[in-house]
């Protein structure tokens, strides 16, 4: 039984299935779960046709002009059809989750459309809309898929027209004036990004210094120069209490008392793990205080044969992360030969312009003596193809452990560094040294020469 078809759901599912085993998914909203209706699809569809823009509006430097009026393309000089963009982004999303399901059904599962709830360890209650029991079922083992849901301010409920949450974001037909950004983590940020780039004015409003909290900071500090260039107003160190609708606008009031006002609200303030309601601790499977699954390096939790993948485990919260959480977790339950989960490996990319790209341990883990590496650093500015490009905020930087060379950890911001830090996390998973990444070839000129380039300044002392 495996309840939620998000990216934890399906991918057990689909392993589980082609494993032989008999399965039932129980999705209540559609198979590809939040990922693919409402968060990574959604948000990386729209963050195409922001790119689009964002490219077309520093373009004046490669000699690119507005053709009417013969000046720089500046950003306003082109507008989204937002209606058109997001009818475009739910369109895809739809026949992503159409596709999945019918893989899923593929692989011999069973997809039953309802809520889960357990009855004991072993035993499923699928249950309806109307609340009543289409079926209990019996499992020999359980995995808890059912992802979070994004964290709302008490008193501000999202009203799904100014005051959103990155759920409801795809409904609007028209480009908000002045889009407010509550919160500036990953989608708080990605979404700043995006809305700027679409035309809109941004404020974003963050609780911390610096944007990307636990992030690198160099590419906290690159965001947030490109983002004081591209005119997004930072409000640091400011937290929100509430946002009410006044007229035909919003008022987010800080906790300072002071008042922002804008045309609509982005609550990016977090994710509440689904778990609520769902019998778990009656079944004796141990939560967090947060309300997050506890589970181990195979998926297991506290309980025999219940195992849990995704953001109900508060583990990185990535689609990639719940996808190999779920893989792992029928591995092991159908005893099938394991590798647990390894953090220090995960790579991940945060879908700003530019963006930010991720492997291994970070720069602040060898500051904090974590890991004895040394930590090298090549700005993008000096690459010839960035040069060529127009390309000059961003940087490479690698984490090579002393005396043996083996990469621990890199970081990219550049334009499609999701696409660069592959090599990179080839490295880290298969421990390649600097002197292997030196010593391939890489295309002259492309931003990847980057990549070998700052791998030979390890083998200049160490
Ligand atoms: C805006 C945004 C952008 C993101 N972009 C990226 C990205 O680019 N790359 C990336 O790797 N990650 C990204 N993420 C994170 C990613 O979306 C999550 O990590 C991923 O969705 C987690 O997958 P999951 O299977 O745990 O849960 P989900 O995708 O949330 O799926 C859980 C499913 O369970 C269902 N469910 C819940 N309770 C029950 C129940 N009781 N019975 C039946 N069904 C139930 C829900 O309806 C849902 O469909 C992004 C997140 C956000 C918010």
């Amino acid at each position: 039984m495996i309840i939620g078809g998000g990216p934890g759901g399906y991918e057990a599912a689909l392993v589980a299935g082609h494993l032989g085993a008999e399965v039932t998914l129980l999705e209540r909203r559609g198979i590809g779960g939040a990922a693919v209706l409402t968060d990574v699809v959604p948000s990386k569809t729209l963050i195409a046709t922001a790119d689009v823009l964002g490219v077309v509006a520093d373009s004046a430097e490669l000699g690119i002009r507005d053709a009417d009026s013969a000046t720089s393309p500046a950003a306003g000089s082109l507008t989204v059809d937002l209606d058109a963009a997001n009818r475009r982004v739910r369109g895809l999303a739809h026949a992503q989750s159409e596709d999945i399901a019918a893989s899923v059904r593929e692989a011999g599962v069973r997809i039953l459309e309802a809520t889960g709830r357990l009855r004991g360890p072993d035993r499923v209650e699928a249950v309806g809309e109307n609340g009543e029991v289409l079926e209990t079922i019996d499992a020999d083992v359980v995995l808890l898929a059912v992802g979070a849901t994004p964290r709302q301010l008490a008193d501000s409920p999202a009203d799904g027209k100014r005051i959103l949450t990155w759920t409801q974001l795809y409904h609007l037909t028209q480009l908000p004036e002045h889009l407010i950004v509550v919160g500036s983590g990953v989608t708080g940020a990605e979404f700043a990004s995006a809305y700027r780039s679409l035309g809109s004015e941004v404020t974003l409003v963050s609780s911390r210094d610096q944007v990307l909290p636990g992030s690198d900071t160099d590419a906290a500090d690159v965001l947030e120069n490109v983002f004081a260039r591209r005119g997004v107003r930072l409000k640091a160190r400011s937290r929100a209490a509430g946002a009410r609708v006044e007229g035909d606008g919003v008022v987010v009031t800080l906790q300072s008392g002071e008042e922002i006002r804008g045309s609509h609200v982005l609550m990016a303030i977090g994710a509440v793990p689904a778990t609520d309601g769902l019998g778990l601790e009656e079944a004796g499977i141990r939560l967090r205080p947060s309300g997050h699954v506890e589970t181990d390096r195979v998926s297991r939790t506290s309980v025999r044969g219940v195992y849990a993948a995704g953001d109900c485990t508060g583990v990185n919260p990535l689609a990639s992360v719940a996808a190999m959480q779920g893989r792992i977790a029928m591995h092991h339950a159908l005893g099938e030969a394991v590798s647990p989960l390894i953090a220090a490996q995960i790579s991940s990319a945060i879908f700003t312009s530019p963006e930010i790209a991720t492997v291994g341990c970070s720069e602040q883990d060898v500051r904090e003596g974590r890991i004895d590496a040394r930590v090298l650093t090549k700005p993008l500015g000096t690459n010839p193809r960035a040069k060529m490009q127009g390309i000059s905020d961003g940087f490479v930087k690698l984490m090579v452990r002393h005396g043996s060379h083996v990469v621990a950890g890199a970081v990219v911001v550049a334009p499609r560094a999701s696409e660069l830090i592959m090599p990179f996390a080839l490295a880290v998973t298969h421990r390649l040294t600097a002197e292997q990444l030196a010593s391939t070839f890489t295309v002259y000129p492309s931003l990847s020469g980057s990549l070998s380039e700052v791998a030979r300044q390890a083998l200049w002392g160490d």
